[in-house]
């Protein structure tokens, strides 16, 4: 194999380590993000009607996106972004926030540009950066030193850490991603800003990952902002969503990339030869979807039934004595598993060396031993760290990430199982 894949770990993904270790074991699945909540008529009677007829939505749709998406997408995000987009030119479709991360990352790192990202981070970004032959730089969210965090907001970065990261004319880019997986955060106006004055300062693009937009719990206490939304910032910031987070079907691999025309059109050129165009159909389906949910209250009903969710599980894990961090946005919650004695904590402590292969860390032994033992899966979060730069990784060694995007039985019965664990 090309010398590129050497960057990347030939296990795979900790998703699908981890699903396949809950499926061997019959375990109650919390590892990987997806709902297994009822998906709402509006959108199967929009899949079914896109693929029913015989016509040209069986064909190659637009290779930049499906025009009825892209005007969907512009409408929506309107008054998001404060700016009227042209879906003709300010969007690109991509097969989810996945492929727009990647095309993005390969249309601006060359070899050798950095790339700075926080860590916890979503995994493709290292590997978008690395396949390109750029290098992330990591910088830190931190819980509080002395207890767990009580809510993801407890979760903080330091802003001259980053000056600090930043390598003028080398540093490219900086990725944030609001709200945060696996933490939950939704950053404050204040972080988002002081991101924005570096971003000018030292002339960098923004990747803004905002899958999780619509999945914001505490509006009154921190409202979700769009980084694009910001003063100026519209034009340095690449903004990704995706169709799976927004109507729960992360089956449709449909995600976009929105920004001004010179940064669309490269994101572009890169993507015209990675899928060409996006499943036509199910683009079509989106469209009506997004259209359809603007003017009902399908936004604020999921918000509604996330939080039930999201405050259900946090019950449980308090419960059980895992204590759980609570989130703001997204459908993850930490927890410390300190109590999880079976595994001891010593053995990663941050004087030592944390072992870099990633079965012989503590979140991962912890999250396989109650997979075997309790019979309930989360995802070990030094997943989402750099061990080879040595990250700080006595944080996650304590914690473990489970997804509450569940129905309520499976979260019943987790719950049930971990408190007969204990
Ligand atoms: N970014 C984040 C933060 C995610 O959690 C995910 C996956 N759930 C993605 C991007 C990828 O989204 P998609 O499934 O649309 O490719
Ligand atoms: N984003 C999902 C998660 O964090 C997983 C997506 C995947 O399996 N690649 O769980």
């Amino acid at each position: 194999a090309a010398r590129r894949l050497e960057s990347l770990d030939p296990a795979g993904t900790v998703f699908a380590e981890f699903s396949a270790l809950a499926l061997k074991h019959g375990a109650v699945n919390l590892g990987q993000g997806f709902p297994t909540l009822p998906v709402p008529k509006f959108i199967t009677d929009a899949a079914t009607d896109a693929v029913k007829g015989d016509g040209l939505l069986h064909q190659y749709t637009r290779s930049e996106g499906h025009v009825r998406l892209a005007k969907a997408l512009s409408a929506y995000y309107v008054d998001k972004i404060g700016r009227t987009l042209d879906p003709m030119s300010e969007v690109v479709t991509a097969t989810g926030a996945s492929e727009a991360i990647y095309s993005t990352i390969q249309a601006f790192i060359n070899p050798n540009d950095e790339v700075i990202l926080m860590q916890p981070f979503y995994d493709c970004y290292p590997a978008a950066v690395t396949l390109a032959g750029g290098k992330p730089v990591m910088v830190s969210l931190r819980p509080p030193a002395d207890q767990p965090a009580t809510t993801s907001h407890d979760w903080k970065f330091d802003v001259e850490e980053i000056r600090r990261a930043v390598k003028p004319g080398v540093t490219k880019m900086i990725v944030i991603n609001n709200p945060h997986n696996p933490i939950g955060k939704v950053f404050t106006r204040e972080e988002l800003e002081s991101i924005g004055k570096l971003a000018v300062e030292y002339d960098l693009l923004v990747l803004a990952d905002e899958v999780y937009e619509t999945l914001v719990y505490d509006d009154s206490v921190t409202p979700f902002i769009k980084f694009a939304s910001l003063p100026g910032m519209f034009e340095r910031t690449i903004t990704v969503g995706s169709i799976g987070k927004m109507l729960g079907v992360t089956g449709w691999k449909i995600g976009w990339a929105l920004g001004p025309p010179d940064i669309i059109r490269a994101i572009w050129m890169v993507h015209q030869y990675v899928p060409f165009a996006v499943v036509t159909p199910l683009q079509e389906a989106a469209a009506v979807c997004i259209e359809q949910a603007i003017s009902s209250t399908y936004f604020q009903d999921t918000q509604k039934q996330y939080t039930h969710l999201r405050n259900k599980f946090h019950a449980h894990l308090k419960a059980t004595g895992l204590t759980p961090t609570l989130p703001h946005g997204g459908y993850f919650i930490l927890a410390d598993t300190t109590r999880v004695s079976h595994v001891p904590l010593e053995n990663t402590s941050s004087t030592k060396a944390a072992p870099t292969a990633a079965g012989d860390r503590r979140d991962y032994r912890v999250c396989k031993h109650l997979t075997e033992h309790a019979l309930v899966t989360a995802i070990p979060p030094s997943a989402f760290y750099d061990a080879v730069a040595g990250g700080p990784l006595d944080v996650p060694a304590k914690l473990a990430r489970f997804a509450f995007c569940k129905n309520e039985k499976m979260l019943d019965d987790a719950g049930g199982k971990l408190k007969a664990y204990f």
